[in-house]
């Protein structure tokens, strides 16, 4: 066939399975800085895309785009995140099994923007029929309002999710979304009261006070300034250039309505957004008789009525604290700093409940509903998306970062399962022996984390629930009582009674497989009861206008990029159809040349004998050559449009 790539497309290697050096990190970040130079920021590895995101617009994803990646595979073309949905897509349908796409990065790294583009591009090609154009059009819609309430301007990112994001895409037998689902998990509540310098609260208050119309704020006791606020101030950047408030929040309000919310659950919704706002104005002063009391009576009246409770129990609750004692209920006051902690804990829970609510209301609206299609009952698969934190590493890493590595840990289990598990699958049904390449498998670090009662999170549920007086240290002794010796596994303390100065005594150390992380244990205990606490830490590690070394070698790091490689690597690295290798290449060897006039697979193995490769160095199978190594013959340059 006639090759869609041009001589820009092929800068470098286009699949780092194809790289020559492919153990060298150094080679492996040359590979993605020559290809970003030349605007293409994607590269595979296999099946996996890398993505260097470039900020700026490139317009490679405009319908034209979408529709030359329907039907083709990988190679054909450059690669892109249109090729993955495209080839997921079509995964889903003839093996009619249900599919994922995970996207991992740090923050800012492209994941959320990723997840969208996929969206577009099934919203853009899958059929659709009337009934199932307003689904479609939900399905989009249900991203602004998100993001809106749930994504925030960071140092890193203007638009940074402050939740993570599972989401399912359900698709009739013809190929067509019928349904989707959200699951959101850890959404930075905190933001709601604190920001730090730079950075700004959830995108929602700003876009309330700037868009809304006089009469709604008037009704909701606002005033069209967010220097008012003291929710609004602490960061100092009430306005960002890459963002329009204003503009968004009719973004949002039309995205509202399309999802089928009504008035008045708008109407509520913004009761709340109100209602935080009015909290975080709620100071508090001593009274007459020294006692501590509520001194802004507007807010007061404002939360009232926005919220709909009584003022008196709602000044009771901002001012006092039930307790029990010898088993009696007892009101106590509340010292100065606890009714502000009290109030800031009112507002978080109230804007964390408003967020599941909304979730809640966004799933009605795309739930499948089999009244509506009948006909798809029981013949539907998923493709689910999951925009996920990658390995986190701070100078300082807690709790937070033991989770999302843990997560990720799993995560390259589950990559190692499916790649080897795909991997020799095809083998087998091409017929071939395999003698698979040596790579790390981290099951051993996985066991550590999640082992029954030996593993790290058992022994600190357990210390969580142990009477007497459990604490972070007597976690971290139990730690080093039960896993000391373990290979992956580090404290200070060194098996001949001295100290290891690398890690503190308040820290462990784990060696992952993407590299060695130290956690402090300060906070384990708490953090581990209370699960939905998420305090993220961000560093100022500023956007990308260019391709910024440093941020990327730590990427290629810490996403166990170079490990995803030597697994693909494991196996043979190329492969070809007999007919199409033969094809391309025929004209190198006189063998062959002008027709092969034999059986295919004779052909074939005239042609590479010819071209030096030894029997070790590839396989023949029923249909397909395999090339363990391939020359740089087989790379970007001269193969890989042909098939
Ligand atoms: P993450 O979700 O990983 O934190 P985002 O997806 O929000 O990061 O991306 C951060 C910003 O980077 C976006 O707001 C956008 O400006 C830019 N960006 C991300 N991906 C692309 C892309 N493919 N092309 C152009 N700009 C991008
Ligand atoms: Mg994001």
């Amino acid at each position: 066939m006639e090759s869609t790539l041009t001589a820009r497309d092929r800068v470098g290697v286009q699949d780092f399975v194809l790289l020559e050096n492919y153990t060298s990190e150094a080679a492996f970040i040359e590979n993605l800085r020559r290809r970003f130079g030349e605007n293409l920021i994607y590269t595979y590895i296999g099946s996996v895309l890398v993505s260097v995101n470039p900020n700026k617009d490139l317009e490679i994803y405009s319908k034209a785009h979408m529709e030359r990646y329907r039907g083709v595979s990988f190679y054909e073309i450059s690669p892109h995140i249109y090729a993955v949905s495209d080839n997921t897509y079509r995964a889903m349908r003839t093996e009619r099994r249900d599919q994922c796409i995970l996207i991992s990065g740090e923050s800012g790294a492209g994941k959320t923007e990723a997840s969208k583009k996929i969206l577009q591009y099934y919203a853009t090609t899958c059929p659709v029929t009337d009934h199932l154009s307003t689904l479609r059009d939900r399905l989009l819609q249900s991203n602004p309002v998100l993001e809106a309430f749930g994504n925030a301007k960071t140092l890193r990112n203007d638009n940074s999710s402050r939740f993570g994001k599972y989401m399912d895409v359900q698709f009739d037998f013809r190929g067509a979304p019928i349904g989707g689902h959200i699951l959101n998990y850890l959404l930075e509540k905190s933001r709601v009261v604190h920001q730090n310098h730079g950075e700004r609260n959830f995108h929602i208050f700003y876009q309330l006070l700037e868009g809304g119309e006089q009469d709604l704020l008037s009704k909701l006791g606002l005033e069209r300034n967010a220097q008012k606020y003291q929710y609004l101030v602490k960061g100092c950047c009430p306005r960002v250039s890459s963002i329009n408030d204003k503009n968004d929040w009719r973004t949002v309000r039309k995205a509202l309505t399309v999802i089928g919310f009504h008035e008045d659950e708008v109407e509520d919704l913004l009761n709340i957004i109100a209602s935080v706002l009015h909290l975080g104005n709620t100071q508090f002063g001593e009274g007459k008789n020294g006692e501590n009391q509520i001194t802004t009576e507007t807010q007061l009246k404002y939360l009232s009525k926005l919220l709909g409770v009584d003022g008196a129990a709602l000044r009771e609750a901002l001012t006092h604290k039930k307790i029990t004692a010898k088993g009696e209920e007892m009101i106590s006051p509340l010292s100065f700093e606890q009714a502000v902690a009290a109030r800031d804990a009112l507002a978080k829970a109230v804007y964390g409940r408003a967020f599941t609510w909304l979730v809640v209301k966004i799933n009605q609206s795309l739930a499948f509903k089999d009244d509506v299609y009948n006909s798809s009952k029981g013949s539907s698969s998923v493709i689910g998306l999951l925009d996920i934190y990658g390995f986190e590493v701070f100078q300082h890493n807690s709790f937070e970062q033991f989770c999302i590595n843990y997560c990720n840990e799993k995560l390259h289990q589950l990559f190692i399962e499916l790649t080897l598990k795909s991997e020799q699958e095809e083998y087998e049904a091409e017929g071939i022996t395999w003698e698979p390449v040596k790579y790390f498998d981290n099951k051993i670090i996985c066991d550590l984390v999640e082992g029954k009662h030996k593993g790290l999170i058992s022994i600190l549920d357990e210390e969580c629930l142990r009477p007497g007086e459990p604490s972070d240290i007597s976690f971290l002794e139990k730690l080093e009582d039960t896993l000391g010796g373990h290979a992956h596994f580090v404290t200070h303390k060194l098996s001949n009674g001295k100290t290891r100065k690398a890690v503190s005594r308040e820290e462990f150390k784990l060696i992952h497989y993407a590299g060695e992380v130290n956690y402090s244990v300060n906070g384990f205990l708490d953090k581990n009861k209370d699960l939905l606490y998420r305090n993220l830490k961000e560093s100022d590690m500023s956007p990308l206008w260019r391709f910024d070394e440093a941020l990327v070698r730590h990427q290629v790091k810490y996403l166990g990029l170079m490990e995803n490689l030597r697994v693909r690597r494991a196996g043979f690295a190329y492969r070809r159809h007999y007919e199409t290798f033969l094809q391309r290449y025929k004209s190198l060897c006189p063998g062959t040349w002008p027709n092969w006039q034999g059986r295919l697979a004779d052909g074939v193995a005239t042609l590479v004998q010819h071209l030096g490769y030894k029997p070790e160095e590839y396989k023949l199978g029923k249909t397909k050559i395999f090339i363990r190594f391939p020359k740089t013959l087989f790379s970007t340059e001269d193969s890989l449009e042909a098939r």
